[in-house]
């Protein structure tokens, strides 16, 4: 399965069809359209066709798409057919918040160990997930064969945490922190700036008005 070199926007996409080719799994539908999930994840059709070509001819012509078979296949190259355990490093107030949420709701991803330099809260569980020290990060990744991490310390110290976790076998970091840290190249970090991208929205409304203006 060539999974290795599909482009970057096509593998954001996955769990977007992922998730909704569940709930139509789950409603009984069998067989969809790309059309017909064009609309649904408001991706176009042709997008969508190109996006599924990259894992080989999946749909049928004059049939569309086999659901069944489209959710065992992303469910695969989604690594969701095993739980994936994550880690969090800085428990605040982002940080608490992603431990309460904890990706419920059919997603087969979940913290299973939290980390935090205070030492009032290391050693308490919280929303049922342990916090360890910062000394005890090394030895519980390894421990756990934890290979995610999400950073939501402060910014200061984001490089600093993340050259701790270059020396473990963390793989792959999404980076809550405004901070553009730098990692080893065998290493992938995903941003997520929650303040970014609202002011984007609000630059985008403020210029151009919402659709129906
Ligand atoms: P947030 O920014 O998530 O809203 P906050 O304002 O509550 O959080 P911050 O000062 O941003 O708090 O710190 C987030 C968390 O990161 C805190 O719980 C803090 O103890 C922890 N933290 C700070 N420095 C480090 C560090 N070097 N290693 C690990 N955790 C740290």
């Amino acid at each position: 399965m060539a999974t290795e070199n599909i482009p970057n926007a096509t593998a954001k996409r996955l769990p977007i069809y992922y998730r909704y080719l569940n709930i139509l799994a789950d409603s009984g539908k069998t067989r969809i359209s790309s059309t017909e999930l064009a609309e649904a994840v408001k991706v176009d059709s042709a997008t969508i066709r190109r996006d599924f070509s990259y894992f080989g001819a999946l749909g049928k012509r004059g049939y569309g798409y086999d659901i069944a078979s489209l959710v065992e296949f992303f469910k695969k190259v989604l690594n969701q057919d095993r739980l994936t355990n994550v880690a969090l490093i800085g428990v605040g107030n982002l940080g608490h918040a992603l431990l309460n949420f904890n990706f419920h709701g059919g997603s087969n991803v979940r913290i299973s160990a939290a980390f935090d330099i205070n030492e009032e809260i290391a050693g308490t569980i919280q929303s049922g997930v342990p916090i360890y020290p910062m000394s005890d990060m090394k030895e519980q990744l390894n421990a756990q064969q934890i290979e995610i991490a999400i950073l939501t310390v402060p910014a200061p110290v984001a490089q600093k945490v993340t050259d701790e976790l270059t020396e473990t076998g963390i793989k792959g970091i999404l980076n809550f922190t405004p901070l553009r840290i730098n990692v080893p190249e065998h290493m992938r970090v995903q941003n997520v700036d929650l303040t970014n991208e609202l002011q984007t929205l609000i630059y985008f409304l403020d210029r151009f008005g919402t659709e129906d203006e």
